[in-house]
């Protein structure tokens, strides 16, 4: 399983991940900033998950119909489309300054 983001092609049937919970939260401040004190990017497959950083905060908590899996997943808007993007939710990644 690829343990970065991925952009979920447009076949992929949304409707296969369940929601489960969110990582956002309604009154926080607006944080666009990463975290990466290890020198990884947002694409790194080693990146931290870091809940209060973009793009953790804008997530979405989401179960995979047929394996159970559980996904982060996200709307990068671009300019004329939003990529939907998802990580596998690994907990050795979850690290919070
Ligand atoms: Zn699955």
């Amino acid at each position: 399983m690829h343990p970065g983001w991925e952009s979920v092609p447009g076949s992929f049937d949304l409707a296969l991940l369940k929601y489960i919970g969110t990582l956002r939260s309604e009154n926080a401040s607006e944080v666009w900033e990463e975290y990466h004190p290890n020198g990884t990017h947002s694409w790194s497959l080693d990146a931290p998950i870091a809940v209060d950083y973009y793009p953790y905060n804008r997530c979405d908590v989401v179960e995979c119909i047929d394996c159970q899996r559980k996904y982060l997943r996200y709307g990068e808007y671009g300019g004329y489309y939003v990529d939907q993007r998802i990580r596998p939710l690994n907990p050795k990644f979850i690290m919070q300054p």
